[in-house]
């Protein structure tokens, strides 16, 4: 019996980019609406204000969207932003929930004109129905074959000019000719403290919780570069000082809480620990193979790849080689474990 976690048990920690239990209407709360609320990322934010000020101007559809970048940085939010600030309808679907080609095709011939049509996970739509895409993002136009054998027909309908937002984790995966379909290209980066600060600053004022600019930013170092887990921890914060606390959040109730949740000055917690200590101890600090390392942590090498390692990497932790993973002299000094210096392939 394989005893490799579900995506849903990985997604239960509690510094985890994915959703976790109820964040849903949580999220729905702190969710910035206007582009100005949204905090950070700058060139994608300066980048989306010409590109829609300049369609509104031309009273046309904002060219389509390709968002990427690690979960929990604000694709979904950014995709509502645009609507709003186009003034225009959205719509939400994703790669996982379009199973067949009638499915893509009623939503496409009921778009309304210039609306926002957002596709989460679009790395993981099915190549069938990523044909019948590209002359919708293309041409607004959908040949529909009807019927089968000699007696088949192709239709061709009118797909009202809109705007097709896209959001992938997985930028790597998408094939070459979606990816051209996308005029506007932006990747998301991990937040800064100073940002993440103000984002928790902001989430307190609307969940009317107190809160100083030291407990703020406690938080705000612990939460991996990412807005979802920033807001989590802030949450799990007021609990704690609620019940334990004087009911505000200052630095010492912000360590108190966290250090209980396990949540370390990184935001690491036991499988980032777990991750990094295999490849130190297990294969000499690497490289290691994605998939050997998988195997050694009865975990999904795509769980490995998407969740854990890219804030490895941005804090410097983790090298991604060519010959496999390798662990940094940072990883090695985190742990107060000497460098094997004359093996490890770095040094
Ligand atoms: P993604 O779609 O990339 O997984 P979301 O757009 O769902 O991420 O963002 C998760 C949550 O983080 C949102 O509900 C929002 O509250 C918060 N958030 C994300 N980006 C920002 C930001 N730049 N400023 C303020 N809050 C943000």
């Amino acid at each position: 019996m394989s005893t490799a976690k579900t995506s849903s048990e990985v997604r239960e920690r509690v510094v985890s980019a994915g959703m976790v239990d109820d964040d849903a209407s949580f999220e729905l709360k702190l969710r910035p609406r206007r582009l100005q609320e949204f905090i950070g990322q700058k060139k994608v934010k300066d980048n989306l204000a010409v590109a829609i000020q300049a369609a509104k101007s031309r009273g046309e559809a904002l060219d389509h969207v390709l968002l990427y970048g690690p979960p929990g940085l604000g694709k979904t939010t950014l995709a509502t932003i645009i609507a709003n600030e186009m003034g225009v309808d959205y719509q939400q679907t994703s790669g996982p929930t379009l199973q067949i080609k009638g499915d893509l095709t009623a939503i496409l011939t009921n778009v309304r004109e210039k609306q926002i049509l957002f596709f989460d996970e679009v790395h993981r739509l099915q190549p069938a129905l990523e044909e019948i895409l590209y002359s919708a993002l293309e041409d607004y136009r959908l040949d529909i074959i009807v019927g089968q054998g000699p007696s088949a027909r192709t239709h061709t309908l009118d797909v009202k000019p809109f705007t097709f937002v896209a959001a992938t984790t997985r930028a790597g995966l998408l094939s070459a000719p979606l990816r051209s379909r996308f005029g506007i290209v932006l990747r998301l980066e991990f937040y800064s403290d100073e940002d993440l600060r103000i984002i928790v600053t902001r989430s307190a004022e609307i969940l009317d919780v107190a809160i100083d600019a030291e407990g703020a930013l406690e938080i705000a170092s612990r939460a991996r570069g990412t807005p979802r887990i920033a807001n989590r921890l802030l949450r799990r914060c007021r609990d704690y000082a609620q019940v334990r606390g004087a009911g505000h959040i200052d630095r010492p109730t912000a360590q108190a809480a966290l250090q209980m949740l396990e949540v370390d000055k990184h935001g690491f917690d036991e499988m980032d620990r777990k991750l990094l200590l295999a490849i130190i101890e297990k294969y000499q600090g690497g490289p290691v193979g994605l998939n050997t390392l998988a195997a050694a942590l009865a975990e999904e090498a795509d769980a490995i790849e998407d969740i854990y390692e890219p804030f490895l990497m941005q804090i410097g932790f983790l090298d991604r080689t060519p010959r496999g993973r390798v662990a940094t002299q940072l990883a090695y000094d985190h742990f107060g474990i000497a460098v094997p210096r004359k093996q490890h392939p770095l040094f």
